[in-house]
C-alpha cells in the first residue's frame, strides 16, 4: 500500500456561504521512499494538504489512509500516535522550546510517547551526533543559530525512525548557504535512509530535486509531474 493515500480529499474553512474549499476533491498517493514536492502560489491549499495528509487536520469529506488504513474513524488520541509514530515535521518556524536545552527539544517526540529517561538521553545523543551537534547538546536552543535550529528540528523529526518527514517551507526563514545544507541533509534521509520526503516549497529549485512535483491551483490538484503510471488494462 502507498504510504499515504488522499481519495477525493476536501477541507474547507469557515461555513454557510463563507465556506471555502482550501483543499477540493485531490486524488493523491504516495509511495515509500518516494520525494514529493507540494508547489502552487501562496493561498492555492498547499500547507492545507500537507496538514492533512499528515493528520493535523481532518478531512470534511474524503478519506486520508496511512499505510492502507483509513484514518477517519481514529480518535484525536490515536491520530496523534501514529503521527508521532510515523511522520517528523520540519516547518519554516522551528517550533523549539526556548529556555530548554537542544537535548531535551530533541528527545520531545519520545517524551510524548512515553519513553523512559535513560533511553530518551541515549536516543537524543545519537541522532545528535548523527547531524554532527552533540557538542551542542546542553546549548538551549534559541542561543542555536538559525541553520542550528533548522538541523535541531531535523533530528527532532527523525528520533522516531518516521516512514515519512513533513517539511513546510523548511528553508524558507534560512539564508542560502544554510538552505542549502538543510535541504542536502532533507535528500539524503530520503536517498539514504529510504524516508518519504513530502515538502510544501515555493522554491523552484528545492521541487525540482523532488522525483514528483504536486501543482495545486486554488485547491485542487492540476498536474502531477511525472504522471503516475497507467494501470495495465487486462
Ligand atoms: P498555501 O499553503 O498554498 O499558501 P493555505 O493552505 O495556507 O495555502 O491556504 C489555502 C486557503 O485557505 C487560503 O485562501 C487561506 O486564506 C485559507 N486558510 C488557510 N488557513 C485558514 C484558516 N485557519 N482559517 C481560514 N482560512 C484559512
Ligand atoms: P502556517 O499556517 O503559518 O503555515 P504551520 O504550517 O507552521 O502554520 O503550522 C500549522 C499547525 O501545525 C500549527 O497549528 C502547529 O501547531 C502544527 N504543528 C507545527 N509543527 C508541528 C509539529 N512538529 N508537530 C505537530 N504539530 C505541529
Amino acid at each position: 500500500a502507498p504510504v499515504i493515500e488522499c481519495r477525493n480529499v476536501t477541507r474547507s474553512y469557515g461555513r454557510g456561504e463563507n465556506t471555502l474549499n482550501a483543499v477540493a476533491g485531490v486524488d493523491l498517493s504516495v509511495a515509500a521512499g518516494e520525494s514529493l514536492a507540494i508547489v502552487g502560489k501562496s493561498g492555492s491549499g498547499k500547507s492545507t494538504l500537507m496538514h492533512t495528509m499528515a493528520l493535523l487536520d481532518r478531512p470534511i469529506s474524503g478519506a486520508v489512509l496511512v499505510h492502507g488504513t483509513e484514518t477517519g474513524n481514529l480518535s484525536g488520541r490515536q491520530l496523534e500516535r501514529l503521527r508521532n509514530q510515523e511522520f517528523g515535521f520540519v516547518f519554516q518556524q522551528f517550533f523549539l522550546i526556548a529556555g530548554q536545552s537542544v537535548l531535551h527539544n530533541v528527545v520531545l517526540p519520545l517524551t510524548i510517547a512515553g519513553i523512559r529517561p535513560a533511553e530518551r538521553r541515549r536516543r537524543g545523543m545519537e541522532v545528535l551526533e548523527r547531524l554532527d551537534m552533540a557538542d551542542k547538546a546542553k546549548s538551549r536552543a534559541e542561543n542555536l543559530s538559525g541553520g542550528q535550529k533548522q538541523r535541531l528540528v531535523i533530528a527532532r523529526a527523525l528520533i522516531t525512525n518516521p516512514a515519512v518527514i513533513f517539511a513546510d517551507e523548511p528553508t524558507g526563514n534560512l539564508d542560502a548557504a544554510t538552505g542549502q545544507i538543510v535541504e542536502g541533509l532533507l535528500f539524503d534521509l530520503n536517498r539514504e535512509h529510504g524516508i518519504t520526503l513530502i515538502v510544501v516549497t515555493h522554491d523552484p529549485d528545492l521541487a525540482d530535486r523532488c522525483g514528483r512535483q504536486a501543482m495545486i491551483h486554488d485547491g485542487r490538484l492540476t498536474t502531477l509531474t511525472p504522471a503516475a503510471p497507467t494501470a495495465v488494462e487486462e
